[in-house]
């Protein structure tokens, strides 16, 4: 297993945030292999499917992929509280794979919380944003947070 992503994907991005995202998953498309089934390679999912990253083609397990440079070990924020709380209670939230990587992207770990274990109980409502902060409730779908709240995964 390489555990150094592959720099030049990201050589036609600017952004850091679309750096990231490119280099980890194209570090997780190359390395991950579903942990549902015996399927040894995941499908990366169009760019505008909401919570989802990967799904194997065999068994349509789900993934969301997270990459950090520390991984949080309390509590993770992650997307509309309403929409977190729909794919909970629906059976449909992905298994989350938490990836933990150094500044030059070499692999440092990587933890998946499967999807059995997000219930109700470990997902947290954080109350919207008041119009005067200066921080985005979470990148991608700022109005809906600010109206709805964000949702917050509790890990331990
Ligand atoms: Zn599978």
């Amino acid at each position: 297993m390489n555990m150094n992503c592959d720099l030049s994907l990201a050589a036609n991005y600017r952004s850091a945030s679309q750096q990231a995202r490119v280099l980890s998953e194209g570090w997780f498309l190359k390395n991950v292999y579903c942990l549902a089934c015996d399927a040894d390679s995941l499908k990366q999912t169009s760019a505008n499917t909401r919570a989802t990253d990967f799904v194997c083609p065999k068994c349509s397990h789900r993934y969301e992929l997270k990459a950090f440079q520390r991984r949080p070990h309390r509590s993770l924020v992650d997307g509309a509280f309403a929409s977190m709380m729909q794919r909970v209670t629906s059976g449909t939230a992905p298994t989350l794979c938490l990836l933990e990587r150094t500044e030059e992207w070499r692999i440092h770990s990587l933890t998946a919380i499967h999807s059995s274990f997000l219930i109700p109980e470990v997902v947290e409502k954080r109350p919207p944003l008041g119009p005067t902060a200066r921080r985005a409730p979470f990148p991608g779908n700022r109005e809906a947070g600010a109206r709805m709240g964000t949702a917050i995964c509790k890990l331990s």
